[in-house]
């Protein structure tokens, strides 16, 4: 099963990602995670990503396109992909169908999570994630069990995003409004939408997705 997480930053895509890899072995392909491995390892694309995600504005078609070729070619996104950030523009949806077309993939389904942007704004604000392992907190709505640790590693170590402030979430959310938000209507049409409500509790949009993916809660 190829799904597609399609949601403004801070909807939970991440969150919800990381829950379906967990419970039904998925491969999780965030764009936004493999462009910031690119910036800390320096690459020529980390190098001409860096100041374009630091502004909060979107990475070019090409390079972003690229990188997810590159990755539909290793062996393990056979167990099914969920694509959480991308595509993220009209042309990132256009070369994604080409994409899974050439390598003998389907698009099964593309979730819309709905999140009010006043909302948006406090997530990622709050959000940081254990340094080890990845795992996603946030400094209310999701704490780690034991203060300082984190609950998956027992990681002492905690990192945020540079581009997780208030003013940069502002400049993010206008490029969704205005470059993804209408690939709601692009994927409606080809008749693979399911809305579901990303404002409920973690476990309630967890519940809701395993619905909509017909996968039983
Ligand atoms: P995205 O990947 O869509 O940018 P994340 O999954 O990283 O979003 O979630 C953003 C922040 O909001 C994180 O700190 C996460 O812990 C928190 N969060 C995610 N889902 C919910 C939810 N349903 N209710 C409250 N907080 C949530
Ligand atoms: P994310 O982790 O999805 O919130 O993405 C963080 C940042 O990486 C975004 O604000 C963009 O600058 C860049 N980015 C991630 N995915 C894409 C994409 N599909 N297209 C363009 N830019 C992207």
């Amino acid at each position: 099963m190829n799904i597609i997480l399609l949601g403004p930053p801070g909807a939970g895509k991440g969150t919800q990602a990381r829950i379906l890899m967990d419970r039904h072995g998925l491969v999780q392909l965030s764009t936004g995670d493999m462009l910031r491995a690119a910036v800390k390892a320096g690459t020529e694309i980390g190098l001409k990503a860096k100041a374009v995600m630091e502004a909060g504005e979107l990475v070019s078609d090409d390079i972003v396109i690229g990188i997810v070729s590159d990755r539909l070619d290793e062996p393990d996104v056979k167990a099914g992909v969920i694509f959480d950030g991308f595509p993220r523009t009209a042309a990132q949806a256009e070369a994604l169908d080409n994409l899974l077309a050439q390598k003998g993939m389907t698009l099964d389904s593309v979730v819309s999570m709905d999140v009010d942007d006043e909302l948006l704004v406090d997530r990622v604000s709050g959000r940081f994630t254990c340094a080890m392992c990845g795992e996603g907190y946030h400094d209310t709505h999701k704490r780690p069990e034991k203060d300082g640790v984190c609950d998956k590693c027992g990681s002492t170590e905690f990192k945020r995003r540079p581009d997780d402030n208030a003013e940069t979430v502002r400049a993010r959310l206008e490029a969704y409004h205005a470059e993804t938000a209408p690939l709601i209507a692009y994927y409606e049409a080809a008749g693979k939408l399911k809305k579901i409500d990303g404002m409920a509790d973690i476990d309630d949009v967890t519940a809701a997705l395993e619905r909509a993916l017909g996968k039983g809660a």
